[in-house]
Parts: structure tokens; C-alpha cells; sequence
């Protein structure tokens, strides 16, 4: 089913302000199946290791610390073409560049509290589902 995936962490920005039905909704009406979830919350460790590809830019230690501040809804989420069309509806890093209408321009306060995470490739789809669930997590 590679393609077919996407993982999606709602941030502590989304989760403290009361967002995750809101969201969750947003991405089930457009089509996305919960294929796994949870609520948990991310060791310095864990940040680091899911954030490494960015570990020499300067905002690395402010990612570090926002994504460790509170817990986190992960989810796997299935349909065709889901990297690039989960991508789609959550708009640019940048919400104030954010399409009208995605979540991050309905959601997140800032570059840094984006308010959602999604997926840049198959591969790290793949990678970033495996790094959130085991086998029996996943339906
Ligand atoms: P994404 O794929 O749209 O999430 O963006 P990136 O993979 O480029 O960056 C990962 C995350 O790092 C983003 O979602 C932001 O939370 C954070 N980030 C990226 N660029 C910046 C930046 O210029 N400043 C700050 N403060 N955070 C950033």
C-alpha cells in the first residue's frame, strides 16, 4: 500500500487550544481512513530522532521544545495519493502563505506551531508510521 499513506501528527499547539475533533473531522471529510492513532506525547529523544534531518538549522532547538511541550494526536491516515493530497489540505509550512481553508490557515499560529505534521514522501511516510506504531496498532 505504498502511496497510499500519510502519518499526520496533530501538534501541542492544536491539542492545547481544543482543535483535535475539529481537525480530525476536516481530514476524515476529505476522504483520509484512520488507519492507526493516538494520543502521546514526544521525549527530547523522540523529537530529535523524528526532527534529524533538520538538526543543523537554527530552529532545530525551538522544534525540539514545541514538539516535547504537550502531547500529540499521531495518526496513519490512508487514501491515493495521500502524501501529496494530505499536503494539500494542511497548505504551506508558513501559515500566513496557507491557502484559505486548510488546516493550517484555519489552525496554526506560526512557521514553528503549525498546528499539523504531514508526511514530504512515501518513504517517510512509511519510516514516520513505523517510528508512532507497532504492527498491532495498525488497521
Ligand atoms: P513541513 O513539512 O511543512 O512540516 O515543514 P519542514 O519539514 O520544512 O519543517 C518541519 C517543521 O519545522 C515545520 O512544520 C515547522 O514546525 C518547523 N519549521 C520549519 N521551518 C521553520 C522556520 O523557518 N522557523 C521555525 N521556527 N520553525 C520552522
Amino acid at each position: 500500500m505504498a502511496g497510499n499513506k500519510t502519518l499526520t501528527m496533530i501538534k501541542p499547539d492544536a491539542v492545547r487550544d481544543g482543535h483535535i475533533g475539529a481537525i480530525l473531522n476536516q481530514i476524515t471529510e476529505a476522504g483520509f481512513r484512520i488507519s492507526a492513532m493516538k494520543l502521546t506525547q514526544l521525549s527530547t529523544a523522540d523529537a530529535e530522532a523524528f526532527y534529524a534531518v533538520h538538526k543543523e538549522r537554527p530552529f532545530f532547538g525551538g522544534l525540539v521544545e514545541f514538539m516535547t511541550s504537550g502531547p500529540i494526536v499521531a495518526a496513519v491516515l490512508e487514501k491515493d495519493n495521500a502524501v501529496e493530497d494530505f499536503r494539500m489540505l494542511i497548505g504551506a509550512t508558513n501559515p500566513a502563505e496557507a491557502d484559505e481553508g486548510t488546516i493550517r490557515a484555519r489552525f496554526a499560529k506560526s512557521i514553528g506551531e503549525n498546528a499539523v505534521h504531514g508526511s514530504d514522501s512515501n518513504e517517510n511516510a512509511q519510516v514516520e508510521g513505523d517510528f508512532h506504531f507497532a504492527g498491532r496498532e495498525k488497521f
